[in-house]
Formats: C-alpha cells, structure tokens, sequence
C-alpha cells in the first residue's frame, strides 16, 4: 500500500480558489494509513466549513489512482462536480494527477503528502520495506530487502562497520545484512553468498515508469505464455 500523512492544513488553503469546496478520499490506501477514508473526510467537511467554505461534495472513490473508475465518478456525478471550485484529494500524489488530468479547469490539491510503498504492522504501524527497484532479490536473501533494510543500501554486506549484528548507522537497529546471513545459514544456504551481487539494474527504474500488462506469465526461457 502507499503510506500517506496529512498535509498542514494551512498550507492547502491559502490555494482554494473560491468558497466551494469538493472533497474526494482513497478509499483503498489512503483508507488504511486512515488518512482519506470516509471519517477523514467527513472531518475535513467539518474544518472546512468552520472555515467559512461551503462543501458541494464528500465522495470516497475506490483507488484514485484508477483512471477507469475517475473517469466513470466523473460521468456519473457531472452536475455536483461541475458547481465545485475546488477539489481537495485525500489520496497519494499518483491519485491527485489522475483526478486533475479530468477537471483540467479546475483548482485541485492534495491533502495528504505521499511517503512510500509499505506494509502495515498494525492498524497505526507502517514500514517501508521495499522502494520498488525494479530488480527484486529477496528470492535469495531470504526475504530480507538489502536496499531499504541496510541504512547503505548495499547489494554486498555487511558493510564491516556492523558490531554485534547491529548497524553502525543506527545501533537500534539489527545489521540487514546480519539478518539476511543468519536466515540464511539457519536454511544452509549461506554458500549463496560466496559470489558477489550484481549492481542493481537502475534501467528499471528511470522515471517516470510505464508498463503494459498483458497478463501474461514468461515461461523459463523469458518467452511470454500463449
Ligand atoms: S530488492 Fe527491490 S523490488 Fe525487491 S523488495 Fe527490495 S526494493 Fe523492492
Ligand atoms: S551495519 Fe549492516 S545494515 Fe548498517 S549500513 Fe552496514 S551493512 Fe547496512
């Protein structure tokens, strides 16, 4: 899921346009970090209108960033959008220029700040443990990411600065690199680590990224299945 926070309110306001105001929630990932689910909004409704702004609209979409389902929320509520100065978007950043690419005319903002892809410990908890490199080796390391658990995001640790399996950048913190060996010998494959990882392969990860999906599964030659 993508791990959002709420922005400064005042940062928003001093760019609404007009008094009114329409306000749009994620109700997938923005719905778990509970920070654009339908009690959000129904809070920012509350604020805004202490504000002294008027609220056309609180609508919860299923993924923002889905451009098929913007596209139909647009179609299917034309009048209600059309009389809104403003739209406010609890959702990521992906979200809010999916929903500006279809009202182009109007003013839209992001309510939230977007942080990273996470996974969720518990309902308040979230942790980053993947930056989505394009060039996944968690197949061998045991399920433990090198490039977003080691604080040097070394593809060969450990570094030589980890002290009784702690990182040296953070001695809270176990060594990555520490864990990974120790996972792996625990399963008698530490032997995999006797060659050297290949650089990570940044050609997958030059932005903006864009990708076709036919559904399509390679077979173990690369070949994609019929
Ligand atoms: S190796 Fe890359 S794709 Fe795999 S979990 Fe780490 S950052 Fe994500
Ligand atoms: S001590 Fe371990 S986790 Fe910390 S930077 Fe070095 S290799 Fe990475």
């Amino acid at each position: 899921m993508i791990v959002t926070t709420a922005k400064k309110l005042e940062e928003i306001i001093v760019h609404i346009d007009g008094k009114k105001v329409f306000l749009i929630g994620c109700d997938i990932c923005a719905k778990l970090c509970r920070t654009g689910g339908d009690e959000q909004i129904a809070q920012y409704a509350e604020i805004m209108r202490e504000l002294g702004f008027t609220v056309v609209g609180e609508r919860q979409i299923e993924g923002v960033c889905n451009e098929l389902l913007v596209r139909k929320f647009m179609r299917d509520n034309q009048t209600v959008l059309s009389s809104a100065d403003t739209f406010l978007i609890a959702s990521c950043g992906n979200g809010v220029q999916v929903f500006k690419d279809f009202v182009p005319e109007k003013t839209v903002l992001p309510l939230l700040n977007t942080l990273f892809l996470g996974s969720m410990k518990t309902h308040r908890q979230f942790q980053e443990r993947c930056y989505m490199c394009g060039d996944c080796v968690v197949g061998i390391t045991e399920g433990i990411c090198p490039k977003t658990q080691c604080a040097k995001f070394i593809n060969n640790g450990p570094c030589g600065g980890s002290i009784n399996g702690r990182c040296e950048v953070d001695p809270d913190r176990e060594c990555a690199w520490y864990r990974i060996y120790e996972r792996m010998r625990e399963r008698g494959r530490e032997h995999l680590l006797d060659g050297i990882f290949l650089p990570t392969n940044h050609s997958q990860d030059l932005i903006p990224r864009k990708m076709e999906c036919d559904g399509k599964v390679p077979d173990a030659t690369g070949k994609k299945t019929k």
